[in-house]
């Protein structure tokens, strides 16, 4: 029997990358898919990594390889080629990345070209048709990339012009609705189609704000800084120094399972309240400030001096403060 033609998929986990898959899948083609998670998507925290993606790849019978873009994506982050969108997100040259990995994932598998869910004109920063076009330079992919949901209202691609698809076989979606996607959801009958959108923490305005004073304020952020970044309140005290405070008990769990030993962690000693996070240089300076903000934010009365337990390392210690007023700290938040 002939050996079917192998592609490779980007597979994100929406519905559009599986209709995608689909489309390949109805041609005759053996599809094969890459995910890529980043230190900011959220696409199904929760359920524990990958949950969901998986759950896809096996409906749709392909195989998954999950490719992490940790240090070297937030090394593209601090200055993107190609800028950012509304928020911090810097799509073009994301997509470039998420593209290369795919194209590695290609050559290592012998598959022909890659397909992925874009559809032109549905998102404003990478899927029109010069950043399409980019995308595929600088991933190094030029005429190897098929949008199966578009590709015919785009010019043809290398396994077009080489007979291995056909035009008439590929769709012509254009634009934010998804009208025609959940149509062809049914037809495939894929099972509760995902909502559009969502996942990525770079285009949330409030996470981008938080995003934007660490990239400022820090050469290099870690993977433990950017998961801070995802919960809590957040305070700038200067140009070194942090505070986070946790919103409930699930973050202040998190937030005592990041403190590196040089943070200090601190919690009010007889009340209900939150743990918060001093990290930064030359921190003894702003305790009794980080002291008072945690109180403000703990079950204790507002008129009066209490303990807040200060964790550093191995070190504990208690210190006595009164809950902040508001004029005292909200110039703080981020
Ligand atoms: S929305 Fe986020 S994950 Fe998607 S391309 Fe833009 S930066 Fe990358």
């Amino acid at each position: 029997m002939e050996e079917k033609r192998k592609v490779v998929a980007l597979l994100s986990g929406g519905l559009d990358s599986q209709l995608a898959v689909k489309m390949m899948q109805k041609q005759g083609f053996e599809v094969s898919a890459v995910a890529i998670k980043t230190p900011f998507c959220d696409f199904d925290c929760g359920r524990g990594c990958g949950f969901e993606i998986r759950e896809r790849a096996d409906t749709l019978g392909v195989n998954l390889k999950t490719v992490y873009l940790g240090d070297e994506y937030i090394e593209m982050l601090k200055n993107p080629k190609h800028g950012f969108g509304s928020g911090m997100n810097p799509c073009i040259d994301c997509r470039a990345m998420m593209f290369q990995a795919a194209k590695k994932h290609m050559e290592e598998i012998g598959a022909d070209f890659i397909i992925s869910g874009e559809v032109l004109g549905q998102r404003p920063m990478s899927q029109h048709g010069p950043a399409l076009k980019t995308i595929e330079k600088e991933s190094g992919l030029e005429g190897k990339i098929v949008r199966p949901l578009s590709a015919a209202l785009l010019p043809p691609t290398d396994p077009e012009k080489n007979g291995l698809i056909k035009r008439e076989n590929l769709g012509m979606i254009k634009g934010r609705s998804r009208r025609v996607q959940l149509q062809m959801a049914r037809e495939y009958e894929i099972e509760n189609p995902p909502n559009a959108g969502g996942g990525c923490l770079l285009t949330d305005p409030a996470f981008a704000i938080r995003a934007k004073d660490l990239f400022k304020h820090t050469e290099t952020p870690t993977t433990n800084d950017i998961d801070l970044l995802k919960i809590g309140r957040h305070f700038r005290f200067d140009q070194n120094v942090k505070l986070i405070v946790g919103r409930n008990k699930d973050e202040n769990e998190v937030i005592k399972a990041l403190a590196l030993p040089d943070d200090i962690l601190l919690e009010a000693q007889d009340h209900v309240g939150p743990v918060s996070l001093l990290r930064g240089k030359d921190l003894e300076k702003f305790e009794s400030l980080a002291a008072a903000i945690t109180l403000r934010y703990s079950d204790a009365p507002k008129d009066k001096e209490c303990l807040v337990i200060t964790e550093n390392g191995k070190n504990k210690a208690k210190l006595s403060a009164k809950a902040a007023d508001e004029s005292s700290y909200l110039k703080y938040r981020i």
